[in-house]
This record gives C-alpha cells, structure tokens and sequence, in this order.
C-alpha cells in the first residue's frame, strides 16, 4: 500500500525542496540529501510505486523505459558515465529500504570497491 506521507511523495508534490538534476514525464532525480560519494543521486518515478518489486510488476513500459533512460542521463549530467558509477535500489526490510517510494540510488565520483562489504 502505498503511502503519500512519504518524504519523497512530499518533494514531487513540492511540499518540500530537493536539488533538482534531471526531469521529465515520468521520472524525477535529485541529490541525495546524505550523499555517501561524491555523486549521490536518487532517480525516482513520478508514479506511485512503492519499490522496484512494485513498480517491476505494476508499471507502464513507458515508465519502466524513463526510468532506466534517466539513470543513464543523470549519469551523463553528473560526468560519471565514462569514469564509472554503480546504481542500486533498496527494496524492503533485508535491503534497509528507508523511503516507500521506489528510488535508484546513483554512486560515483571516486573508485567504490567492492559490491558487498562480507559480513
Ligand atoms: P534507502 O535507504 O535506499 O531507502 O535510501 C533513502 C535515501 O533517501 C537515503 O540515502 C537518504 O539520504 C535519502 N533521503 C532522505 N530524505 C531525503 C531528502 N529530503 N532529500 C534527498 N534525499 C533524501
């Protein structure tokens, strides 16, 4: 069930500030306000989809096309696209997914290491 209190519903309706990087029809991307590298940027849908497990069964192809499109403009307008960069999504309690709105986080800017820290 979705929920429109979510903090990233807020930024699409414009309750609340974001640093814009890229939009369009369907997708909005953002800094992400605790970046943890030196490019951080969330790439969401404007439609109401929970997490990727959602939005992987629930929306448009015109949609799903945005959003992977999208992740490969902000990566062009955050000069990542050659030196390299990692997206990631958290979906639900394992991943620690922290907002209930579907979002692809953008990591670049310095070499990442590892995909997993081994625990
Ligand atoms: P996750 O843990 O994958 O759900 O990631 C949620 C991300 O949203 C975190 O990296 C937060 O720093 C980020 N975040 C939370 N609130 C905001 C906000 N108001 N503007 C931008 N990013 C935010």
């Amino acid at each position: 069930m979705y929920d429109d209190t979510n903090i990233f519903a807020k930024i699409l309706r414009g309750e609340i500030p974001c640093k814009k990087v890229y939009e369009d029809d369907h997708t909005l991307a953002f800094e992400d306000i605790n970046p943890e590298a030196p490019v951080h940027t969330l790439v969401i849908p404007k439609g109401k989809y929970t997490s990727m497990k959602d939005f992987s069964a629930n929306a448009s192809d015109a949609e799903i096309g945005a959003l992977i499109r999208a992740v490969g403009k902000v990566a062009a307008l955050k000069g990542v696209e050659d030196s390299g960069f990692r997206i990631l999504s958290n979906a639900g309690d394992d991943a620690h997914q922290t907002v209930a709105h579907l979002h692809v986080h953008i990591f670049g800017g310095r070499f990442l290491g590892p995909m997993l820290t081994k625990k």
